[in-house]
């Protein structure tokens, strides 16, 4: 039996060790942390990803904390009028037989922890080397400690270190986008009546995106704006609320108001990386952020990440190592590539200045034209990473 040795304990390694463990691998997780968090936010889990977590066994655990939102609601920044509404819940689930689920990181990170034996994960495990064999691979770590194993997964983060050792070091690209992210509990906003809604407001040179998560006792709020530069050394910071609202002057009152209710934000640059050309080298290769760090402007970095694990397993389980990593990038590099893409357009779509452009996008989503429609996403929520047919460029045919 193949032994594989995963590199972080986010939500991308966590899912694939399960993924793996239920295939039939001998599957451990080293994870650097001395112990297994996410940070207080929400997170968008949408079908293609909901599949996977839910053949995992996870129905239960997701539906119990997750909510599933009624539809999805482009609004304009200053007077809130509807740009685009599609409807998600029971017409989402109808379509592609899975749920979208709006979910705090920590619930979504225990529901997959219960998916593993714990002995089968290692904290405090900070990867700083690792060589190649062969015939299997020595991987080192900070305190000293060596394991061998039959593959390495780096499912590591956007810093990667095992994405260094095998690639050599490079620099994340800052994409000019800073994020207020905060969390406000729902009773503090039972005023304005929110609907259960995954709303999205385009305004010029920022977004402003809220839903409700944790059985819908919290909201969730997340605040792009436009910034030339990231100067700190630090990619994440204590962001003050008076700032965030200074830069969401003159926005509608709904917005204000959430970014007013909370207590604390937490401002974080966004950084992401232009596609790689390839993720493997012989029996290493890497998952999640660590191979397609992306803008969350198609929530869909984690849901990839999900993705990639339930396609890597498929792949291990059925042909021999070397070739099973080779298949797996081979599957997965032009889907998470086109999502990189459409995510660094969405800024450009998403912070137009009011005048011509904008006009002509809003009049597209008002007359669902077939870029801005919820059917012109079904190659993404339809997708079933882990049946994989192994064709190439990451769709059943
Ligand atoms: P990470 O979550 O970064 O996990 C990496 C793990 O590896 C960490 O636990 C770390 O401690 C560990 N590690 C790092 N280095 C080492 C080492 N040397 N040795 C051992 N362990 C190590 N995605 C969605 O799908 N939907 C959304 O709605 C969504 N919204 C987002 C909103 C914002 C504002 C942002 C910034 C991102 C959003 N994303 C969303 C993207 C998503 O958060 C990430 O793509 C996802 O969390 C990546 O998971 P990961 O497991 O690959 O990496």
């Amino acid at each position: 039996m193949t032994s594989v040795a995963v590199i972080g304990g986010g939500i991308g390694g966590l899912t694939a060790a399960a993924c793996l463990l239920q295939a039939g691998l001998d599957v451990h997780v080293y994870e650097q942390a001395s112990r297994l968090s996410e940070v207080g936010a929400g997170v968008q889990v949408s079908p293609n990803a909901s599949r996977i977590l839910h053949r995992l066994g996870l129905a239960g655990p997701l539906a119990a904390t997750g909510v599933k939102p009624l539809a999805w609601h482009q609004r304009r920044w200053d007077n809130g009028r509807t740009l685009l509404r599609a409807p998600l819940a029971e017409a989402l689930e109808a379509t592609y037989g899975y749920p979208h689920y709006q979910m705090h990181r920590a619930d979504l990170l225990d529901a997959l922890v219960g998916a593993l034996p714990p002995e089968r994960i290692h904290l405090g495990h900070r990867v700083v080397g690792l060589t190649d064999g062969g015939d299997d691979v020595d991987v080192r770590f900070a305190g000293g400690q060596r394991v061998r194993a039959g593959v390495v997964v780096g499912a590591d983060g956007i810093h990667s270190a095992v994405r260094q050792a095998l690639f050599g070091a490079d620099q994340a690209h800052f994409t000019g986008c800073v994020a207020y992210r905060g969390v406000v509990p729902a009773e503090r906003l039972g005023h304005l009546g929110l609907e259960v809604t995954a709303q999205i407001w385009l305004g010029p040179g920022r977004h402003f995106v809220h839903y409700f998560i944790s059985a819908r006792r919290l909201i969730n709020f997340v605040a792009v704006i436009e910034q030339d530069e990231w100067t700190r050394e630090s990619w994440t910071d204590r962001g003050d609320v008076g700032d965030a609202l200074a830069a969401y002057a003159g926005w509608h009152p709904q917005v204000r108001q959430i970014i007013g209710a909370a207590d604390e934000t937490f401002r974080w640059a966004l950084f992401d990386r232009p596609p790689l050309p390839r993720w493997s080298r012989g029996r290493v290769t890497l998952l999640g952020d660590a191979a397609h760090a992306m803008l969350p402007f198609m929530a869909q970095g984690a849901a990839q990440a999900i993705e990639d694990g339930a396609t890597l397993s498929a792949c291990l389980r059925q042909l021999p190592p070397v070739a099973a990593l080779r298949r797996y990038e081979e599957v997965r590099l032009p889907r998470t590539s086109r999502l990189q893409e459409m995510s660094a357009g969405n800024k450009t779509r998403f912070h137009l200045p009011d005048g011509d452009a904008q006009a002509e996008r809003d009049s597209q989503m008002a007359e669902g034209s077939r870029s801005w429609s919820f059917n012109a996403l079904g190659w993404l929520y339809e997708h079933d990473a882990g049946e994989t047919s192994l064709t190439a460029h990451g769709s059943r045919t």
